[in-house]
């Protein structure tokens, strides 16, 4: 697939089945492939989202009613429709976000994924019911909560809303989705497919902004649930504010994910491994490994990723860093870390660009050696293609910099020693562990999800746990008379 970029797209808000332009600031979408201007919207006003809620909750109570089957039937349809459109909708999430193509479509891929987790709960939701005592039964009734909002980061502006969207609307609330400021454009896609699918008007409402349109969500008192992804300060701030506002929030943050290499790792999933994971999406996503431990002597496997990562072409297995400011931070943590003592393995500074898209924000693969434990380069979220080589003397070393390290979302393990795997399962803090697997994304029916500051609230966003966010389980106690006579019809 070729990246076209778009022409001006008028991005609107989706409220009550109408698309409705916004009363608010004037904003607009760059390209991070040409730094052109590829979108334009207006933020939606409180009284815009008080609008919405309203239309979204009286199309709840008509969605709701529907039985789970029927439900299902639209985002089947929903499904076809991604498919049939695949190349045009990724090629929006490239033009936006700065992916390859490539890893638009694979974004999407594993969004349907969830959409499928969505069509099988028909069949997988089967709750409980059992006689707990004589003639006595319970059980498990699931209820949709009404009205529930997501808010979505930049990274993945089609699977992240995915991993919502399809759950909670299948289980039959009514959602409001205000998707990134910096990656809006997917949504108008993603919102005409599932109108086309059939979804009946206000069970999807998307509105645009920023902090005032997200405030605006937070305070409203029927939305019910707010699911959000993004980075840690934000994610704290959402979790306080909704709570506040007596909403079940679930508040998904950044990652400094850890790779411990141990000596006996087989080379070749290590050489793929460690480089995918670093690389993919150009190291902007929350399961990217940016730190390296390396435990004893690992200069051959060392050797291994810098070979696979050489290899890397901008524009072709790499895309781009998504604003010039984020660029120009990555480009000063390098510097940094290199005064500070750290040998520069690869520096991806002012790379080559690929032919056509010179003006992008391109950071090729960059691997910094001896990278001192307590840096900015080995403790903050760099969000980029950077990974830090911190040197371990032995496990217990490379375990406290985990350990110490104040996200949770995800680490990984390299070894062909099962016992060491295991012990690095059972004592790393991170909530999702990859045994020589660089990016350990669980697959549905498993759950989505890190600890600690990757990860405000209780459950987790995708797969079996998402079903109790977004619902309410009704519990049923239930006992009948005995029937006198058999013939009372008669
Ligand atoms: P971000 O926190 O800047 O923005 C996320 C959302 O919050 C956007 O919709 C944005 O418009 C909104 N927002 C921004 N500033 C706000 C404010 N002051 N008040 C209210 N809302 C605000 O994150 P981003 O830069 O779009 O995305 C990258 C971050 O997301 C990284 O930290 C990455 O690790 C994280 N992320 C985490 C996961 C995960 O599963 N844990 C997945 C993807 C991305």
């Amino acid at each position: 697939m070729q990246l076209r970029i778009p022409k001006k797209i008028d991005l609107q808000n989706y409220i009550g089945g109408k698309w409705t332009p916004g009363q608010g600031e004037k904003r607009i979408v760059i390209s991070p492939y040409t730094n052109t201007i590829i979108g334009e919207f207006k933020e939606s006003t409180k009284k815009q989202i008080n609008d919405a809620v309203k239309k979204a909750h009286s199309g709840h109570l008509e969605w709701a009613q529907r039985s789970l089957k029927e439900r299902t039937q639209v985002m089947f349809k929903f499904r076809e429709i991604l498919l049939r459109d695949i190349d045009k909708i990724s090629n929006v999430i490239s033009s936006e976000s700065g992916k390859t193509c490539a890893e638009a479509q694979a974004g999407l891929m594993k969004g349907i994924e969830v959409l499928e987790f969505a069509t099988s709960l028909q069949n997988l939701d089967r709750l409980g019911r059992m006689e707990v005592s004589k003639d006595i039964f319970c059980e498990y009734r699931r209820e949709p909560l009404g009205v529930v909002a997501g808010i979505t980061p930049f990274n993945f502006p089609a699977m992240v809303p995915m991993w919502m969207i399809p759950i909670a609307i299948t289980i039959g609330n009514a959602f409001v989705w205000k998707p990134s400021d910096k990656t809006p454009l997917t949504s108008k896609f993603i919102t005409d497919s599932l109108t086309e699918a059939g979804l009946p008007a206000g069970i999807l409402t998307l509105v645009q902004g920023g902090k005032q349109t997200v405030d605006a969500i937070l305070e409203h008192p029927d939305i019910k649930a707010v699911g959000f992804v993004g980075s840690s300060p934000i994610a704290k701030y959402i979790y306080q504010t909704g709570a506040q506002h007596l909403k079940r929030v679930l508040a998904l943050g950044g990652a400094k994910n850890h790779i411990f290499l141990l000596p006996d790792a087989d080379p070749a999933l290590v050489g793929q491994g460690v480089a995918d994971s670093f690389t993919g999406c150009a190291g902007q996503r929350c399961m990217a490994a940016s730190v390296l431990l390396a435990i004893g002597d690992v200069d051959p496997l060392i050797n291994k990723i810098v070979e696979k990562v050489s290899s890397i072409k901008l524009g072709e297995n790499m895309g781009t860093i998504i604003s010039t400011t984020s660029l120009e931070k990555l480009t000063k943590a390098i510097e940094k870390s290199k005064k500070e003592g750290a040998k520069i393995l690869l520096d991806g500074r002012n790379p080559k660009s690929p032919k056509g898209f010179e003006k992008g924000n391109w950071l090729a693969p960059s691997i910094l050696d001896n990278v001192k434990p307590n840096s900015e380069a080995a403790c903050e979220e760099l969000f980029g293609p950077i990974l830090s080589i911190i040197r371990c003397k032995n496990i217990e070393q490379a375990m406290k910099i985990e350990n110490e390290n104040p996200y949770g979302n995800a680490a990984s393990v390299f070894t062909q020693n099962g016992a060491m795997a295991e012990f690095i399962t059972q004592n790393a803090r991170a909530g999702m562990i990859g045994i020589n697997i660089g990016v350990p994304v669980p697959r549905e029916p498993f759950s989505f999800g890190g600890f600690y500051e990757s990860k405000f609230g209780h459950g987790d966003i995708t797969g079996e746990s998402s079903l109790n966010f977004w619902s309410n389980l009704k519990k049923v106690t239930t006992k009948w008379s005995s029937v006198k006579s058999k013939n009372w019809m008669s």
